[in-house]
């Protein structure tokens, strides 16, 4: 695909996250995280070069080989996968903007105690697992609101900035709005949360008009 292409694909995903902004309100902004875990570093290049500032990757090892390699771009770094607790200073060494994936107080206990250790704070959001899937992490709805409470004041060194989620697996769109207005109903009691990070390539649109302010596009960015 020439630049051109490449910037008239991306357009056109704008376009579409636009016109879901605008059918929640004017004011409602979404910031696009590229989930560049399917790609290497030429391709985050190539979407740097039309616009693209903020990419998360799922797996520390990965995001610490293209953080190093394109440490010269002003590129904003987002880690969206399961962090094991062996993987913390690896990816602690890579100062991240934001952590959207803490689904455990053991991870978040772990986080703090290296942290404050080394007199560095993180911001960070608690994953939700709204869809109630085995497969996917995150604390239940029902445990949610206690989990966020217990972190904020046991574990001052991550700033917690509000919630992520992953919609449910499934062509049932009642079934994936459901659990996108339960996420969104999580958010809208946090306190001084400004980040509801929900939607991924199939279901941004979706997430959007249910609240989301953030979305994670991978393979619609990455495939074509
Ligand atoms: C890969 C990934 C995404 C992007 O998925 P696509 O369906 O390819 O857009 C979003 N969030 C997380 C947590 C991911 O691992």
């Amino acid at each position: 695909m020439t630049q051109l292409e490449h910037k008239r694909h991306f357009d056109t995903i704008i376009e579409r996250i636009e016109k879901a902004r605008l059918r929640v309100s004017d004011h409602h902004i979404v910031k696009i995280v590229a989930a560049s875990k399917y790609v290497g570093v030429e391709e985050i290049k190539a979407l740097y070069s039309i616009g693209q500032r903020a990419f998360g990757e799922n797996k520390v090892q990965d995001m610490k080989s293209k953080v190093e390699t394109l440490e010269d771009l002003p590129l904003e770094w987002h880690f969206i996968g399961n962090l094991q607790k062996n993987k913390i200073n690896a990816l602690l060494s890579l100062n991240p903007q934001l952590l959207h994936s803490i689904d455990s107080l053991d991870i978040a206990h772990a986080l703090n105690d290296r942290l404050t250790r080394d007199g560095k704070t993180l911001r960070a959001l608690v994953q939700v697992n709204s869809a109630y899937e085995e497969s996917k992490s995150g604390f239940t709805p029902e445990e949610f609101n206690d989990a966020y409470a217990q972190i904020i004041e046991q574990c001052p060194a991550l700033h917690l900035q509000g919630i992520m989620s992953i919609g449910a697996h499934t062509d049932e769109i009642d079934v994936v709005k459901k659990s996108f207005e339960l996420t969104r109903s999580l958010f809208d009691e946090l306190p001084n949360a400004t980040i509801c990070s929900m939607g991924m390539s199939g279901d941004f649109e979706l997430a959007i008009e249910c609240g989301s302010t953030m979305v994670r596009l991978g393979s619609i960015l990455f495939d074509h």
